[in-house]
């Protein structure tokens, strides 16, 4: 299995595999709506996810652009410090850390941007 594959199966990478309830124990309920814009902030048709404490979302939000390698969002960071500073919502985005392929040998910054809107309530 390699990196790419690790971010798709949506795993915690911390030292054990670990679920989302293992890593977020004091999270109770969790509300999160990103807007994954492939052509970078003004892109007017994002792509919309969204995640809850059923369906939570992974160390990375991918990246939906085809050719960008090791793409994606860390929201695990952002849950983490919201869990630090016992936050309860945050608006807050990013950019993709990956690269995007533009031939064999040359690699272009990958322009995907990230918006989410998060909500947490903690036990
Ligand atoms: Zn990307």
């Amino acid at each position: 299995m390699d990196k790419q594959d690790r971010i798709e199966s949506g795993g915690y990478m911390f030292a054990q595999p670990t679920t989302f309830s293992d890593a977020f124990p004091t999270i109770k309920e969790l509300s999160v709506k990103v807007e994954v814009r492939k052509g970078g902030p003004m892109d007017g048709a994002p792509r919309v996810l969204h995640f809850s404490i059923q369906n939570p979302p992974g160390e990375y939000v991918s990246c939906t652009n085809s050719r960008c390698t090791e793409g994606g969002w860390c929201i695990g960071d952002v849950l983490r410090e919201m869990v630090a500073k016992s936050e309860t919502s945050k608006t807050t985005g990013g950019i993709c850390t990956g690269r995007e392929r533009m031939n064999r040998a040359s690699f272009r910054e990958c322009l995907t941007h990230f918006m989410a809107e998060i909500t947490v309530s903690y036990t």
